[in-house]
């Protein structure tokens, strides 16, 4: 494994950071204890530090020591925390109550600080380097929002690169796909208006019951019937609320789910599909569907040749046989999306372990594991070093 020798040497350091930001935890927008943690350590390292964006946001900026190539990169670290109970006992658990970092955010941004103190240290190469610290992931979409003011305008990127820990991964591993990695994800809300009325009398009424329980069927035919069989999407109806008694037909039932998809292409499709349900289904049973469709975080699409960089770069740190280049996209979704609909880029997976024990991603015992901090923070000084050579 080819870690840097000189961020092995602070490993101790990173460590203590990540323990530290453990220990207090916060969430989206709220993160201006990080952020200054984030800011202060910048600093330090010596390395120009921008705050504001997004409210929260950090952004340090670092040009290389060779001739200036023009040549811009920027690596991207979230810093937001979940509104979650941690269970953990150990001594750095979570000092705020209701709030935890089960995602491993902190392992994030401490593994960039790591990186950039290493290339502030060492400037080992040509051209500028913005080490992007992120509000907001979980759902609130810090990303998109420093992207919408201005992000790569006041810090111009030719390529971006992001970065999440991976529990199904062993230490040590490295996960590296062309193509969507993350899914779309939006959610929705469906209104069916019937007429209530006696149990005992359902043709004087519309029961809006049994046209909810057609629409739910309908709406399963979007991805089976309606997608190629090697595409895939998903749809779930995952809230059904109507109804007081046993024989009273009600007015009208609430539903609510959520949309999934790889591609925009079918992330359209599936909503064109849910809207045209609701709009047709109920009225052939004399009712009447409303549709409230909120758009999510969209796709994470990694682009093909900052892909092949992340690839080969991984295979430098974690040896070739360690970086696994078929794992399969997830359905979860990513703020690092809207970062990658700006400019090329690319998302890998570090690995992590832990999920064997229950530990996965948002669970109240998850916990980083800080023995992978040194490759983390040495998978982003090489991709540096190698995407900026030094120029004479
Ligand atoms: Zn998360
Ligand atoms: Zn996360």
């Amino acid at each position: 494994m080819a870690i840097q020798n000189r961020i092995a040497d602070f490993h101790a350091d990173m460590t203590a950071w990540r323990h530290h930001i453990h220990e207090n935890p916060e969430v989206a927008f709220e993160e201006t204890q990080t952020s200054a943690f984030v800011a202060e350590k910048l600093s330090e390292f010596g390395i120009e530090v921008h705050r504001g964006l997004a409210g929260t946001g950090v952004v340090g900026v670092l040009q290389g020591e060779g001739r200036d190539t023009g040549k811009t990169i920027g690596l991207r670290a979230d810093m937001d925390a979940l509104p979650m109970q941690e269970e953990n006992t150990f001594a750095h658990a979570s000092k705020v109550a209701g709030k935890m970092h089960a995602c491993g955010h902190d392992g994030h941004t401490t593994m960039l600080l790591g990186a950039a103190r290493y290339l502030a240290e060492t400037r080992n190469f040509s051209g500028t380097v913005n080490f992007i610290f992120q509000p907001a992931e979980e759902g609130a979409g810090g990303g998109k929002r420093m992207v919408e003011e201005g992000l790569f305008d006041q810090f111009p990127c030719d390529m971006v690169f992001g970065m999440h820990n991976w529990p199904e991964l062993p230490p040590g591993k490295m996960g590296v796909r062309s193509g969507p990695v993350m899914a779309g994800a939006d959610r929705f809300e469906i209104t069916i208006q019937g007429r209530g009325g006696h149990a005992a009398q359902p043709h004087l009424g519309v029961d809006p019951v049994v046209v909810a329980a057609q629409l739910v069927v309908a709406a399963q035919t979007l991805v089976s019937r309606g997608l190629s069989p090697v595409e895939c999407g998903v749809v779930s109806i995952t809230r059904i609320h109507a109804g007081t008694a046993f024989n009273i037909i009600p007015n009208e039932v609430k539903l609510a789910g959520t949309v999934r998809a790889l591609t925009p292409e079918i992330r359209q499709q599936l909503e064109d599909g849910l809207r045209n349900l609701v709009r047709t289904l109920p009225p052939v049973f004399g009712a009447t569907g409303e549709l409230v469709y909120h758009l999510g975080y969209p796709p994470t699409i990694n682009h093909a040749d900052p892909t092949v960089i992340a690839a080969a770069v991984a295979a430098k740190v974690a040896g070739a046989e360690n970086v696994l280049g078929d794992m399969g996209p997830s359905m979860g979704a990513e703020d690092f999306a809207y970062m990658l609909n700006a400019r090329p880029g690319s998302y890998v997976w570090l690995g992590q372990g832990g999920s064997a024990l229950g530990c996965s991603l948002h669970n109240p015992r998850y916990d980083f594991n800080d023995d992978v901090l040194p490759m983390g923070a040495s998978y982003w000084a090489t991709l540096v070093e190698t995407v900026l050579p030094r120029a004479a």
